[in-house]
This record gives C-alpha cells, structure tokens and sequence, in this order.
C-alpha cells in the first residue's frame, strides 16, 4: 500500500515540498508513507525503523509542517520541538536534515551535544530556537544552567531510543522527561525492540499508532561478510593487493584514526590506485568533493573513519572494506550496511589482526552469526619490511565496552560534518573546522560509553502525557 503514496498525497506545505524537490525525491519511503500522515494526526508514535530508511524525513517533515502551519510564542531558549538523539554525529546529520528540509521555512534550529565548548551553544540560545537537537547529556548541562527552557515542548522525538538506552542514557532522558509539558506528542524510533524499549514505550507514549518497515538489510540477510586474518603491518599491502586482484571500482574502507585513513589513501595512490580520505579533520568541502568523486567513479577508494561515514549514502556500494575493526560492535553494522541497500548484495571484507581477535567476537555476537575467516590468496606477498607506525596499531583490546571509540579520543579536532556544535538554522553554515574537544561530560558518544554503564530500568515513568493538542 505504502508504494502508491506520493509526497504530493501527504499534505505537506508547498514551502516543504519544493525542499524535497529540490533534494531530489520523488517518492516517500515506507517509513515515510506511513509515518508522516501518522505524525501531522498529532497523536503519538512507536516507529521501527533503521538508519537508511529515510526515517529522519520521516518525522522532520511533518514537525517542520507542525511548526510552521501552527503559529506559536517564540521566545529565545525555547524550543518547539526536542529531538533527542545519541551521538553528536547522528545530532548535527539530523539537524542538517532539518536545515534541508526547512530551508524554505523561517524555522530556527539549533544543535547541542557534549565534547565541546559550551559557550557558542549559551550564544545561540539567547535567540530564537524553534527545533533543538540535543544529545541528553549536554542538554542536562543547559538545563542545569537555566540556559534552556524545554517547558514550551509541542514534540519530543527520541532517535535511535535503543542505541540511547544501549549508551546508558536512560537516566539523563527521564531527567529531561520530568521537565516537559506534559500535553505534548512523543515520537520513539528505535532500530530494534527490545524488552527495555517496549518499557520506554509504555511509560512514554499514549496510545501510540506504531508504524514498522522492513529492517535494512543489514548483516544477515544479503551482505557477504568475510574476513582475512592479517597482521596490521601488512594491511596496507594486502588491501593494495586485493583491489588490484579483484578489480574492485568502488570500495568504502573504514580506518580507525585519520592519520590512518590519510597513509592508506596515500599508499593506494602510490600503488596507482585511485583514492580518497574522509576524515574530521578535512574539510566540509574536500569531503564534499572526495564523495562527490567517489559517487561518480572519479576514485576508486574512499578511505574513511566512522564518524566522517555517518553521512555517506550510496546506492549499491559494492563493498566495503574494514581496515581496522570497531571497538563498538554497532558500528561494525553501521559500516557495513553502507553495502547490501535496498535489496542488492553487497561484501564486507574485515582484515584482523591478533590483536583486535575480541572484536571479532563482540561482533560476532551482536550479529548473532560467524563471519567467514578465509585465507590470503597465495599471490599477496607480504612486505619484507613491517611498515608499522606507532599510531597504528590495532585497537587495543577492550577492558569490557569502555575503550574509546573512533574519533573520540585525543586529538579529535573535527566536528561530525565539520559543525561547531551550536547551529542555527537560519544562519550557520558548516565550518570547515569544528570546535575542539572540552572534555565536556557528556554527549559525546565515547565518553558516554566509557562513563555510563547501561543501566536496569523499572518504573521510570510516573506521568503518561497526552498527545499533542492542535
Ligand atoms: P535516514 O534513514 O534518515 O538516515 O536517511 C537515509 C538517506 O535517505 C539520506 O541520505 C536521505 O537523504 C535519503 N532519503 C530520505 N528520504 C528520501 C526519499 N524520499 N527519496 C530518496 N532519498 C531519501
């Protein structure tokens, strides 16, 4: 039912559709189809849906829709509408959708999240802020502060809920909770339903019409996944080898540091391959230009960290290559569902080292399947010389889940789409060099992990607000 919808069929106002248009969407996607006319209803939601399904439009349009059609008192610090998310990255992707999707629109938005100077977001809240994307720990700063007013909420969505309550943010989101109206509308999406997400549910929305499409194909369905054991001094080699031998055209490889990502592209270009890096320290417009490149065929490789992939959305990418395996398994299927979409298959290649052997198991176990080991072909010879520098050797292995993540560490200058993270909609436009790290206490997804352990829930949920109110 959901393929005959078109976006003209939804209602949408015209200044929304002619940002869609000018995305280049033709059509909805089911998330789409069947949660945007859910959502304009006003009533509450349980969406299951994936990153990749066009999830994201799915609720901002409607919100933008809801903001714009509906006049209300706007006062500085106070948002209209709380979209909460788990990571920084994922926070300033939905922002920058709110951005496209409103560019038409004299809405204002605005994104906070931790790990960097406070001060730009106390700036930017001195004015207008209609749609706030927030990661929970920073906005529990702000609210600390009294430099946010959330008591003005028509829409609470919770992004990627189960990756939050995975992170261990339960407690921050229902400090957050306590404090909203509670005539509101709730939207949840969540990848996955868990046990703890029905509880979130339960005690957060009223009367939910819930909305489910089918998972992305993901791990386990279409994506052949395969691995080499390979010490990581003869990584370089080997990959330089296996694009050569297989004449792979397009190959998305995962690094774990940019100074990774920068020798790989190097040594493949050295090697006449054609190649790329992505990376938080490049910026915005040499990202820009090496995806724009790699899309059309211009390079073969385009060597990446998981942050600076979070954005990339290419149709059949054929494979995918992880370099070094994540030390949080989800990012494993983040970076391999880069492959395998919409139903065509797709390969992952992961080359191990010893070292990174607990990974693997990790991984093995949230995908709930081995991946197959196989052999190097006989005609890789490995370097003479081990060709291993000091920043990159494999991760270490995990003291449980609390090793830091990609990009997290020291020395991570770069800002998820270069931002500065405290936008405003209307004005910002990304900058080429983020702001630096300031060991804020949370919202930073590496510091979450490390600082907060997933944490039982019971009855966290004492009020059951009502749907929002037209
Ligand atoms: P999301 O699942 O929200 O992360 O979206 C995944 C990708 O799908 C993004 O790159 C969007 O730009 C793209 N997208 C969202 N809606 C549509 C649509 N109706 N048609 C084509 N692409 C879309």
């Amino acid at each position: 039912m959901t393929t005959e919808t078109t976006f003209a069929s939804l209602g949408l106002a015209e200044p929304i559709m002619r940002a869609i248009a000018d995305a280049g969407y033709t059509t909805p996607t089911p998330i789409q189809a069947q949660a945007i006319p859910q959502v304009l209803e006003g009533g509450d939601l349980l969406a299951a849906a994936q990153t990749g399904t066009g999830k994201t439009a799915g609720f901002t349009l409607p919100i933008l829709h809801h903001l714009s059609t509906q006049a209300a008192q706007s006062k500085p610090g106070r948002p209209r509408c709380l979209i909460l998310v788990p990571t920084r990255e994922l926070a300033a992707q939905v922002e920058e959708s709110v951005k496209t999707y409103g560019k038409y629109l004299s809405l204002t938005s605005m994104v906070m999240f931790g790990g960097v100077n406070i001060n730009p977001q106390f700036k930017a809240l001195k004015s207008r802020v209609d749609i706030l994307v927030a990661t929970p720990g920073r906005l529990l700063d702000h609210m600390g502060q009294k430099t946010v007013d959330l008591s003005g909420v028509e829409i609470l969505v919770l992004d990627e809920a189960d990756r939050m309550l995975d992170m261990g943010f339960i407690r921050d989101i229902k400090k957050v909770l306590a404090v909203l109206p509670k005539q509101r509308q709730n939207l949840l999406f969540s990848a996955t339903f868990s046990d703890e997400i029905r509880t979130l549910a339960n005690g957060l929305l009223h009367n939910p019409k819930s909305v489910e499409v089918a998972r992305r194909n993901t791990t386990v369905e279409v994506i052949e996944q395969s691995m080499h054991r390979v010490p990581q001094a003869h990584k370089r080699d080997l990959l330089a080898h296996l694009i050569k031998h297989h004449d792979w055209q397009q190959v998305l490889v995962f690094t774990r540091t940019k100074h990774g990502a920068n020798k790989l592209a190097e040594k493949l270009i050295k090697d006449g391959i054609t190649a790329a890096a992505i990376h938080g320290n490049k910026s915005q417009g040499a990202r820009t230009k090496a995806l724009a490149s790699f899309k059309d065929g211009g390079v073969r490789v385009l060597v990446a960290t998981d942050i600076a992939a979070r954005g990339i959305d290419i149709d059949q990418l054929p494979q995918v290559v992880n370099f070094e395996l994540p030390n949080v398994p989800e990012d494993y299927v983040h970076r391999i569902g880069r492959t395998g979409r919409a139903g065509t298959t797709g390969s992952a290649l992961s080359l191990v080292d010893d070292e990174e052997m607990s990974y693997l198991r990790d991984i093995e176990k949230l995908i709930k399947r081995s991946i197959v080991r196989v052999e190097i072909e006989p005609g890789f010879v490995a370097p003479a010389k081990a060709d291993l520098m000091s920043d990159e050797r494999p991760p270490r292995p995990p003291q449980g889940r609390g090793g830091p993540r990609q990009g997290q560490g020291a020395g991570r200058g770069g800002q998820p789409g270069g931002r500065s993270g405290a936008g405003r909609s209307s004005q910002a436009k990304p900058a080429s060099a983020g702001a630096q790290p300031a060991g804020g206490r949370s919202g930073a997804p590496g510091q979450s992990t490390q600082a907060r352990k997933p944490r039982p829930q019971a009855a966290l949920f004492s009020a059951k607000p009502g749907t929002r109110g037209h």
